[in-house]
């Protein structure tokens, strides 16, 4: 029987996991400085939250949900994002009622049944921000600071920020009309899927997947003009902030969050090399989600950051990974020094020395070629008769050069040759 891993799904391996782990140390560290916290909630969630949370017609909910009933009759969902879990645990655990804002991030795998392609999986990774508790402009600017420094830290120049904003409800509604009245006329030419929900929620036509929809509404109405003096007034101050802070973007009224509970900034982040997938992450600002989800009215803003596009493009700049490379391989030729040979690895393991040795009874040629294969700069040589007179060979692996050395000598002069 042959047994592979579900379509959409991978394994991440050696050496490759190290530069996650690289990429997640950058962009985590980043967060930190920017006084964000790490949450962690649970991989799957009651279905009805994400129902709620994310939006009853949105892509996510009607079609990319894996929702199963559990043996207790439950209908549970693997979290397909992680806005609305962060907002359940902020209800929960009542966090509104202490200092605000509430500045938490979280890292993790998501779950969406979709079409596999580059670039998209059905269970990839997310690393992601939510800010609770402000509505002042300039931490919208803050937020996306954060994200276009995370890209920068990683070595990422060519990005193109991509802004716009979805107003209130108030304006949502006024702008609805409008667009309904626009996309009436040819609704024919639209995806089933938009044609049953352009009446409801027009905005999804203006994103939909499918670039024939986008094609059949062509000059339809923008957002910007139908927005009040409020949300106008929170967009010019979000602008002015990104501009003084001296981030460049673009004003794309393309760029819409369809559901009830978004409002003002939304925003994505491109890397146009990366054609159809160049969307590496996005977000904005969710003011009546909280309130959505049973909560007091508490505004958010928030992004996500798909890791597996993040992880191609730092791969593209020619990056030089961090080597995983074995420092020292021991070398015991003797059985029964094998005692010895641990303790030697575990003197220079303690002292944060990347150490390892044979295990599988190889002979003394077929472990120094491991110990090349594997990488390792330096071989230490448990011999007997350098034993015998208190002493250990250390090998040069680059320079090719031996030298013999006490025991006491053996870790000062490992360092020293590996610095
Ligand atoms: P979204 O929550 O849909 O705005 O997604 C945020 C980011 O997550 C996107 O910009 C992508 O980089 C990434 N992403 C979303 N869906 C997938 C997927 N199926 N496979 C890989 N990355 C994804």
């Amino acid at each position: 029987m042959e047994i592979q891993a579900p379509r959409g799904t991978y394994d991440i391996l050696p050496p490759e996991s190290r530069k996650w782990q690289y990429i997640e140390r950058v962009i985590k560290e980043t967060a930190e400085r920017f006084g964000y916290s790490e949450v962690r909630f649970p991989i799957f969630e009651h279905t009805e939250l994400f129902e709620r949370g994310v939006g009853d017609t949105t892509d996510i909910v009607t079609k990319e949900m894996y929702t199963f009933i559990d043996k207790g009759g439950r209908s549970v969902t693997l979290r397909p994002e992680g806005t609305a879990s962060c907002t359940r645990a902020l209800i929960e655990h009542s966090i509104y009622s202490g200092p605000l804002p509430v500045k938490w991030y979280y890292n993790g795998p998501m779950f969406r049944y979709d079409r596999p392609a580059a670039g998209r999986y059905r269970q990839f990774h997310q690393f992601g921000v939510e800010l609770f508790g402000s509505n002042n402009p300039y931490a919208d600017v803050e937020v996306i600071q954060l994200l276009v420094k995370i890209l920068e830290n990683l070595g990422l120049k060519d990005y193109e920020l991509h802004l716009n904003s979805v107003g209130c409800p108030q304006c949502r509604e006024r702008y609805r009309e409008k667009l309904v009245e626009h996309i009436t006329p040819v609704k024919d030419q639209l995806c089933p899927d938009c044609q049953s929900r352009y009446a409801k929620n027009p905005l999804r036509v203006i994103d939909c997947k499918n670039p024939g929809c986008l094609e059949a509404i062509v000059g339809f109405p923008v957002l910007y003009d139908s927005l009040c003096d409020d949300c106008r007034q929170h967009y010019n101050t979000v602008q002015e902030g990104l501009t003084g802070q001296g981030i460049a973007y673009l004003h794309d009224n393309q760029l819409v969050r369809g559901l009830d509970y978004y409002t003002n900034t939304a925003f994505e982040i491109h890397l146009p090399q990366f054609g159809a997938a160049s969307a590496v992450g996005g977000g904005g600002r969710y003011n009546g989600l909280v309130r959505f989800c049973g909560g007091p009215d508490l505004p958010g803003i928030g992004f996500a950051i798909g890791m597996e596009r993040l992880l191609s493009a730092v791969e593209r700049t020619g990056i030089d990974w961090e080597k995983d490379d074995l420092q020292v391989f021991v070398l015991v030729p003797d059985e029964h020094n094998r005692n010895i040979g641990l303790e030697i690895c575990n003197i220079l393991r303690e002292a944060g020395v990347r150490t390892d040795q044979d295990y599988n009874g190889r002979s003394m040629k077929a472990q120094m070629k491991q110990a090349n294969k594997r990488g390792a700069r330096l071989v230490v040589i448990v011999g007997e008769d350098e034993l015998a007179a208190g002493q250990f060979t250390i090998r040069d692996m680059v320079h090719k050069t031996q030298l013999t050395v006490p025991k006491e000598a053996l870790l000062d002069r490992v360092k020293e040759i590996l610095q």
